[in-house]
């Protein structure tokens, strides 16, 4: 028997059954046609990347790379790149899973208006969504500190293979950036990546922490959110504020929030309502559910048919 626990009005923390959350969503969609939806790492762990935080909110990994340190420190930049050169092949070879394809297809329908992330994995891209801001960047670019030139992650993972000697990977865990663990002596002698056209240094093209979303794309979310009737944030503990603030500002601009995610959220006191199901089979079977809906209505006089 599904039952819901409420808390303050109107949030509810939804621990129903999918078919329950599928019928919510589904509805959520209809009552509000323009949608702007807010992706996290939850979304990618079915790809097989790791999430930042468990379901508390508590980190569950040492702390990452440091914005600061990786643009005056050689040494940070050095560990980065050691452990970049591990894990980016996780992130090159994973396959978007039903959750990208879900929202891929919603997209297309017609029904999401952006579709920020926070993930710099590109898989919303790759499961064919047109529209999507990538908030942190992609870290399948690199971006030179000197020239600005864009580069392919790839042709500098070949530049680093082609400069260093690595030991065989044992007992590597894999991190949610493409970034691993990694022993510390490889990193004494490690030759960094440069620039193929100008020689200066190489900066994965994301946002680390303690660094600022460029100005430009705050604005376009902004300006999306305003055009929307809601916002849908999937996957994301919201525990940055560069995520957290378009809830905030949704909530400012009398916008319903809706979240999925199994665990607290920091915009929990903000949603309308939290649905716990997996987002892979919730959004695959909203989609499904939403077609049959389409194909139950009579059309309207004078629509096409
Ligand atoms: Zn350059």
């Amino acid at each position: 028997m599904a039952t819901s626990i409420r808390s303050t009005a109107p949030y509810t923390y939804s621990v129903n059954t999918l078919q329950q959350d599928i019928e919510k969503l589904a509805n959520f969609f209809v009552d509000h046609p323009r949608l702007v939806v807010l992706t996290g790492a939850g979304i990618s762990a079915p790809s097989g990347i790791p999430t930042y935080r468990d379901r508390h909110g508590a980190w569950q990994h040492r702390s990452p790379i440091q914005e600061q340190a990786f643009l005056i420190d050689e040494q940070t930049r050095r560990r980065y790149w050691a452990r970049s050169w591990y894990g980016w092949p996780l992130i090159r070879d994973a396959l978007p899973n039903p959750a990208h394809h879900a929202l891929a297809s919603l997209e297309a329908q017609g029904r999401i208006e952006l579709l920020i992330t926070q993930n710099v994995d590109s898989l919303h891209q790759r499961a064919g969504s047109r529209n999507v801001l990538d908030l942190h960047g992609a870290v399948g670019r690199v971006r030179c500190l000197t020239c600005g030139a864009i580069h392919c992650r790839e042709s500098i993972q070949e530049q680093l293979a082609g400069d260093n000697v690595w030991p065989t990977p044992a007992g590597h865990q894999p991190r949610p950036d493409g970034d691993m663990e990694t022993p510390d002596a490889l990193l004494d002698h490690l030759v960094l990546p440069l620039c193929p056209l100008c020689g200066g240094d190489l900066k994965p093209d994301v946002v680390f922490f303690g660094g600022s979303v460029p100005r430009e794309n705050v604005a376009s979310c902004h300006e999306a959110l305003a055009r929307a009737d809601a916002l849908l944030a999937i996957g994301s503990s919201l525990m940055v504020f560069s995520g957290f603030r378009f809830c905030r500002l949704a909530a400012e601009l009398g916008k319903p929030v809706a979240l999925i995610n199994p665990g607290v959220t920091r915009a929990d006191a903000l949603a309308c309502f939290k649905l716990s199901s997996l987002a892979g089979p919730l959004l695959t079977g909203t989609l499904n559910y939403l077609h049959k809906d389409t194909m139950r209505r009579p059309s309207a006089p004078g629509s096409p048919s």
